[in-house]
């Protein structure tokens, strides 16, 4: 039965004004992060065919407002779909829209702290990943990036994160796919800094793309991360070509041909991957 296990997977947008990715077998779908516009989401749901009946859950990667906002609490609400979330970020959040504890108790908000969990026969494995508040105010409260299993399919996640360490790697190895921060360039904030800071708290091109040739590296799977979702990309600090162009260069230096890397939108879908 295993074998025959298909995942689907579409980054339904990807920007620092929103973020949603689904993942979905033929049971049951979740999805990663729902910021920003979740009209958007709700219309790209719809042309792919995803019924929310059969989202299970919603992941969150920590609580900037462009993965979650009070639109996803009222989305989830409406359509009785769990979110899981750190409990830092919860608290975080929980202030920001004076949340109710009700929450909780009635399901809708799942807490987890980096540990293991299910949702039905997936498993999910959360772990740390490096983003900080720039300012005073918390905003992101725990940071994690996430696993999930489909069975023997394994599908990983990992934005909004300065580094990417060898424990992030060692939890991704031997992933089928992943989304993968590409959020700026560092040829171009050398040509043209920029006059903030907040670039600093996310992934260059240049470090995904060696990241990844680490994460292929050390995997046993033959042919793994065959799916690179290239996401993230900043409008001010980076190209919609460069990251692509500048992971393949890495890649292919390392002798690693295998992998199809497809560029994200910030408005638009990818096509369906299904693996
Ligand atoms: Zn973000
Ligand atoms: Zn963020």
């Amino acid at each position: 039965m295993g074998n025959k296990m298909c995942v689907n997977i579409c980054v339904l947008g990807s920007s620092s004004s929103g973020n949603c990715t689904a993942l979905w077998s033929q049971k049951l779908g979740i999805l990663i992060d729902c910021g920003g516009s979740i009209k958007r989401w709700e219309g790209h749901l719809k042309s792919i065919e995803l019924n929310y009946g059969k989202i299970r859950g919603i992941l969150i990667t920590h609580g900037h407002c462009d993965h979650i906002n009070e639109n996803t609490i009222n989305f989830a609400q409406k359509n009785s779909i769990p979110i899981y979330i750190h409990e830092h970020t919860y608290n975080t959040i929980k202030n920001r829209y004076n949340l109710k504890d009700n929450l909780i108790r009635d399901g809708l908000i799942k807490i987890h702290t980096n540990r293991e969990f299910r949702i039905d026969y997936l498993k999910i494995t959360p772990f740390k990943i490096y983003h900080d508040d720039i300012g005073h105010e918390d905003y992101v409260g725990s940071p994690c990036g996430f696993s999930v299993y489909f069975e023997n399919k394994k599908i990983s996640y990992i934005t909004d994160t300065k580094e990417i360490t060898y424990d992030m790697i060692q939890e991704v190895l031997d992933s089928d796919a992943i989304v993968l921060e590409t959020n700026h360039d560092l040829e171009i904030i050398e040509r043209n800094p920029p006059n903030h800071f907040g670039w600093c708290e996310h992934l260059s091109n240049q470090k995904a793309g060696t990241a990844l040739v680490e994460m292929i590296i050390r995997s046993t799977k033959s042919n793994s991360f065959k799916y690179v979702f290239l996401a993230h990309v900043s409008d001010d600090n980076n190209t919609p070509e460069r990251p692509k162009i500048v992971v393949e260069k890495i890649l292919h230096k390392n002798g690693i041909n295998h992998v199809i890397l497809i560029e994200t939108y910030k408005c638009n879908r990818t096509s369906i991957y299904t693996i």
